[in-house]
């Protein structure tokens, strides 16, 4: 064996994410949450490691991280701030559907782009009038010589107002049918914005997701090369799922650490006493290691048939990554709701040091996000369908 001494040394994501999570995005996220606004000290910091481009190949100025990387990053962001964690991973999963199946000369040259000026991108896939099914459009592309353009209400744009780049599906053209649709790139400066109302809500506060009119134009060749319905079986919803589930994940471990943390300070407290919520914290690691095999097996999964484009595009795979965002959703709530109840009054208080509020508000967000109702309604037509 030779050793390829210019080889780049392989990066330590999780430990690099750790210190940003620790150092930086810790420390702000009561006030993130506090006051709804965006994580601008977390996204400093992850840009100046050149976290945003990391999946992006080598070649084109990324560092090749994998998906698996990048759930690392999003676990131990998502432990200090849920909201951090959440605009990282909805940022990645778009960047996975960019370097999959964005092949143009300009969409490579964006590519580079990002990976120079650490672009933040965001998502409009969701549309007023079609709630979260993503599968389907009304508004669509209007090709003008080598412009398109393009009109949605969207419900929903996490960091709308923060972004560089917006990723936007809309149908084809005006003839196509709702799930005829293709997936559009704009910068965010070719876009008017037009704000619908705040984002208010009980979780996920810092992610700063009002809905908006989007007005936007960018050039044809911008639109990525693959049909969208390709792009969200094999790259959007499964990264979407893998991120997410890692994200919630790390919410869990951070609601395990306030109860283990708890039921060692009862402990120390009354020495030869085994504190009443010993069990219970026993009972809770087996569901929060379930929880770790999910989605770590998940990740596992994607990575070894990323290149399979047969295994990516079954009818299996679509139910094992949809089933995947049920689980993964319903485990987060069952864990934090299990936390509080070991730590009890102390938990419940917003003012203790074991408080379990923020991480109770942003958890009800996972089951919503994408309802799990639609998610099993989906997997229930493709069972009918399914030969497997
Ligand atoms: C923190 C956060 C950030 C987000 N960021 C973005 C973003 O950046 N970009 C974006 O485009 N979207 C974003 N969204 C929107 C999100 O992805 C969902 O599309 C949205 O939350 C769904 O809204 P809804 O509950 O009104 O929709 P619906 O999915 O329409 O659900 C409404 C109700 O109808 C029921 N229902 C609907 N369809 C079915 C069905 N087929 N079977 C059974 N029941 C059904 C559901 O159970 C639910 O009770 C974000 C959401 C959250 C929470």
């Amino acid at each position: 064996m030779t050793l390829d001494l210019d080889a780049p040394a392989a990066v330590d994501y999780r430990a690099l994410a750790r210190r940003i999570a620790t150092e930086v995005a810790a420390p702000a996220a009561a006030e993130v949450d506090r006051d709804a606004r965006f994580p601008h000290e977390s996204f400093a910091a992850l840009r100046a490691e050149g976290l945003l481009s990391a999946m992006i190949p080598v070649e084109l100025g990324g560092a090749g991280a994998t998906v698996s990387d990048m759930a690392a990053v999003t676990e131990e962001l998502g432990m200090a701030c849920a909201s951090t964690g959440m605009v990282f991973a909805m940022h990645q999963i778009q960047i996975n559907s960019l370097i999959r199946h964005g092949r143009s000369a300009a969409l490579d040259e964006l590519k580079r782009e990002i990976c120079r000026d650490q672009l933040l991108v965001a998502s409009a896939t969701t549309e007023v009038g079609i709630g979260g099914d993503v599968r389907s459009s009304s508004c669509h592309v209007q090709l003008e010589g080598d412009t398109f353009r393009v009109t949605k209400q969207a419900p929903v744009i996490s960091y709308g107002e923060q972004a560089d780049l917006l990723f936007l599906t809309a149908r084809r053209n005006a003839d196509s049918p709702p799930n005829d649709q293709v997936l559009t790139v704009m910068r965010i400066k070719d876009i008017e914005l037009e704000r619908v109302g705040e984002w208010n809500t009980l979780g996920f506060r810092g992610t700063c997701s009002p809905g908006f009119v989007v007005r936007g134009h960018g050039p044809a060749d911008l639109i990525l090369d693959d049909p969208y319905g390709d792009i969200s079986a094999r790259s959007m919803l499964p990264s979407a799922h893998i991120l997410w589930g890692h994200l919630w994940f790390g919410m869990a471990t951070q609601a395990v650490n306030q109860a283990r943390a708890f039921v060692r300070a009862a402990a120390r407290s009354k020495p030869g006493t085994v504190p009443p919520g010993a069990q219970r914290l026993a009972e809770l690691m087996v569901v929060h290691q379930q929880m770790a095999e999910l989605v770590r097996g998940a990740a596992a999964r994607y990575e070894a048939t990323y290149d399979d484009v047969d295994a990516q595009s079954s009818i299996s795979f679509a139910v094992a990554m949809n089933s995947l965002k049920v689980s993964a959703s319903s485990l987060l709530i069952d864990i934090v709701g299990k936390a509080l109840v070991i730590v009890g009054i102390m938990g419940y208080r917003e003012d203790s040091a074991y408080s379990l509020g923020r991480v109770l508000r942003d958890a009800w967000g996972a089951p919503l996000m994408v309802n799990n109702d639609r998610i099993l309604g989906n997997n229930a037509q493709l069972l009918l369908v399914s030969k497997d």
